[in-house]
């Protein structure tokens, strides 16, 4: 099979993480702040405290009405900076307009930066430090992902779609420090399919609902799908999920490829619980 199968990849890690956890006896703590009703956002912060719950991280959540100053929101931060039961923390993005996230991110103590969205952090990434700080989560479970299934990265053309501060530029550098050859292509790019045909690695994180065909690509090409687009279609829900990666047009002649749901996106919750729970051993240890 050439699937990379990230459920089945982010189930192993949870249940590695749960066996930490017990072994070394510590009691993780995530805060997650979330502002608004975005419906999006609601599903991810739902998710994410399961995935918590279940392996045995306590969960500290707050819910912020969507017209809250920055003020307040910061407020919240420090609270959660101050509180020695949480270790990591997590700010669902997006933030409401009127709300600077760079203002709001950066308040957010280093150690328990988690998500490695810190203006320090992403310099710490930048300069490859990553003993300091966490690496922003989807990238860092896409690299884990290759690892997990020993697929090489050093000396490979990595071409990635999408240059956002979120995907896109954390993953250049976690590539980069990982000895790949990497190219960014974004919405500027000229000739994009002449750029990925060269591509080992391409992965796709520009949310360009199944814009990569199998025109696109090399024989044999490893592919990771981030983008997560929803669809009009004729099913019950009237919707479905696709990723950037037109996957059945490509399966025959990709060497692996990612599907969508069930690829990128449970590894961004695993990394999310493998650096809150690193975060706590740290804090614990530097206690001790
Ligand atoms: P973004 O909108 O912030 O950035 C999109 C990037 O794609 C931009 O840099 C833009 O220049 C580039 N782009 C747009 N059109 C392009 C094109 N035709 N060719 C090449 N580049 C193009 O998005 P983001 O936050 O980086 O997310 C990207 C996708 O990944 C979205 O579908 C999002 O839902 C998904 N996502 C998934 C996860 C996950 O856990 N699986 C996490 C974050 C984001």
């Amino acid at each position: 099979m050439n699937i990379i199968d990230g459920k089945y990849v982010s189930n192993i890690i949870k249940e590695e993480l749960s066996e930490r956890i017990i072994i070394e006896n510590i009691n993780p703590g995530l805060g997650i702040i979330l502002v608004g009703n975005r419906p999006d956002s609601k599903i991810y912060v739902n998710m994410k405290k399961k995935s918590c719950s279940k392996i045995g991280i306590k969960n500290f959540d707050v819910t912020l009405p969507e017209n809250v100053s920055e003020e307040d929101v910061i407020n919240e931060v420090e609270k959660m900076n101050n509180n020695n039961e949480i270790h990591g923390i997590l700010i669902q993005l997006p933030l409401p307009k009127h709300i600077n996230e760079q203002n709001v991110l950066s308040k957010v103590l280093l150690e328990k930066d988690v998500d490695g969205f810190h203006v320090q952090n992403i310099g710490n990434l930048a300069l490859n430090r990553l003993n300091n700080c966490f690496a922003p989560c989807t990238p860092t479970g896409c690299i884990e992902l290759l690892k997990r299934y020993n697929i090489q990265i050093e000396g490979k053309n990595v071409v990635i779609l999408g240059r956002s501060n979120i995907v896109g530029m954390p993953l250049s550098f976690l590539f980069l420090h990982n000895n790949a050859t990497v190219t960014i292509c974004h919405s500027k790019t000229k000739n994009l399919k002449e750029v990925t045909q060269r591509a080992d690695i391409l992965v796709a994180a520009c949310g360009r609902p199944n814009l990569i065909t199998k025109d696109y690509i090399k024989n044999e090409c490893v592919i990771i799908d981030v983008g997560i687009n929803k669809i009009q279609c004729d099913n019950e829900k009237g919707y479905q999920i696709v990723g950037d990666v037109n996957f059945k047009d490509v399966i025959d002649k990709v060497k692996m490829i990612t599907p969508v749901p069930g690829g990128v996106g449970p590894m961004t919750i695993a990394m999310l619980l493998t650096h809150t729970v690193e975060a706590c051993s740290k804090i614990n240890n530097k206690n001790n």
